[in-house]
């Protein structure tokens, strides 16, 4: 029982001390991760892992849960301060069961959900005909204007009119503009529908004061916790006071047996954390770091889609400069010079989802590293050289030395040692 983990398992431990090394010495550019600060780690691997605590604060179907009951209420006012909502419900082990929770609570099987589309930028729960969204409901789905490639929300008005959705999801993975959350609310409102703004990725931005804010708007949003937020792996459902009873019970019992309460603790770390004035800096220096970047980028002569970015990520559309390469080889050739995207479909791809015209590039974790303008020119002349020189593997090599040059000047991790 008191044996360290290098004595139990020491295949387990070279598997985490390489992927430490892979992610101190790569550019981690996907948009959706970050770097969970010490203590959220901490609080993670704490012993409230080993706890049952079906129910909720104050009313459990477990003895024992005095702890439990201090610490998901601490997350939860931590949470309502932070985004100044009126109910929180912290149990939702990942984003897609926090979606699929909301939907349990306000629907019923077959009714109409409006939702963007995968391939032009929404989450797979938003209605993708391969998940039970897209099985169990009636999904109407929106894009991107062809030549804007911007949401249009008169367009957005024509469809929820033409459709009638009992339920309107805005949100995304992959869309590099704001959201106006009151036109959304305007288009909900003319069609009785309700509104649930999913702010998987945006969260952080949100907090930080650099994005427009749901809450006057939403009826319900939900939100990951790891992404832009910088907490542990999770999520949770905000949402007016009418609606606190439904989602409740939506999660537990509806979905959901036991909460994971180590990381609900470490949740309430990282609200704590993002209520900090650092925390805003940090998410204005996404923000500007991802201009920088994408202006770098289209320098270099790359095409953005919607031509640049107001959040934390930015599409590379790989078409115009390079007609045969694909977002899947992009993203490999980049592999090999230590530099990790994720191929995307850009709006009205020509090829499949697993091959793909582009590459989704975002600015949390090289931020959270402390990497500021000076250094995005760096991280877009890397893109740039390696995708030029793809099919030699000797300057992708050097370029891979670069990298971890770079990268050894912004430490992560440095406490850690296997
Ligand atoms: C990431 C994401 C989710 C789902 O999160 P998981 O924790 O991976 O299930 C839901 N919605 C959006 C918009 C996302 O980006």
């Amino acid at each position: 029982m008191d044996k360290l983990l290098g004595e139990v398992d020491p295949q387990i431990v070279e598997i985490v001390a390489n992927d430490l090394t892979r992610q101190q010495n790569s550019l981690m550019l996907i948009p959706s991760e970050n770097y969970a600060s010490r203590a959220v780690m901490e609080t993670q691997a704490s012993i409230l892992a080993n706890k049952y605590a079906e129910g909720y604060p104050g009313e459990r179907y477990y003895n024992g849960c005095e702890f439990m009951d201090e610490v998901e209420s601490l997350a939860i006012e931590r949470a309502k301060a932070l985004f100044g909502v009126e109910h929180v419900n912290v149990q939702p082990h990942a984003g897609s069961q926090a979606n699929m929770a909301v939907y349990h609570a306000l629907l019923e099987p077959g009714d109409t959900i409006l939702g963007m589309s995968l391939s032009q930028g929404g989450h797979l729960t938003h209605g993708a005909n391969v998940n039970f969204s897209g099985n169990f409901y009636n999904i109407a789905a929106y894009g991107v204007d062809a030549e804007t490639e911007r949401i249009d929300m008169e367009e957005i008005a024509c469809l929820a009119e033409q459709h009638r959705p009992r339920l309107i999801v805005v949100g995304a993975t992959a869309y590099p503009r704001h959201f106006d959350f009151a036109a959304w609310r305007q288009v909900a409102d003319a069609v009785g529908a309700y509104l649930l703004a999913d702010i998987a990725h945006i969260a952080g931005l949100i907090a930080g004061g650099v994005h427009p804010d749901p809450v006057p708007y939403a009826d319900v949003i939900t939100t990951t916790t790891h992404k832009t937020l910088r907490g542990p792996r999770g999520a949770m459902i905000m949402c007016k006071a009418e609606y606190a009873d439904k989602i409740d019970r939506a999660v537990f019992p509806g979905l959901q047996g036991g909460p994971f309460l180590h990381t609900i603790a470490a949740r309430a770390v990282a609200f704590k954390e993002a209520s900090d004035p650092d925390f805003k800096r940090y998410q204005a220096q996404i923000v500007k770091n991802a201009k920088a970047l994408a202006a770098r980028l289209t320098e270099n002569g790359f095409r953005l889609v919607s031509g640049g970015t107001d959040n934390h990520l930015m599409l590379i559309d790989l078409t115009t400069k390079y007609e045969k390469l694909s977002g899947r080889q992009a993203a490999d050739h980049l592999e090999d010079a230590g530099i990790i995207v994720n191929k995307n479909t850009i709006p009205f791809d020509k090829r499949k989802p697993r091959t793909t015209s582009g590459l989704r590039i975002g600015t949390p974790m090289i931020t959270t590293r402390g990497m500021a303008e000076d250094e995005m020119i760096l991280v877009a002349d890397f893109i740039t050289e390696t995708l030029e020189n793809r099919q030699k593997a000797a300057i992708k090599r050097q370029i891979r030395e670069k990298v971890k040059e770079l990268c050894a000047q912004f430490p992560i991790y440095d406490f850690l040692s296997y």
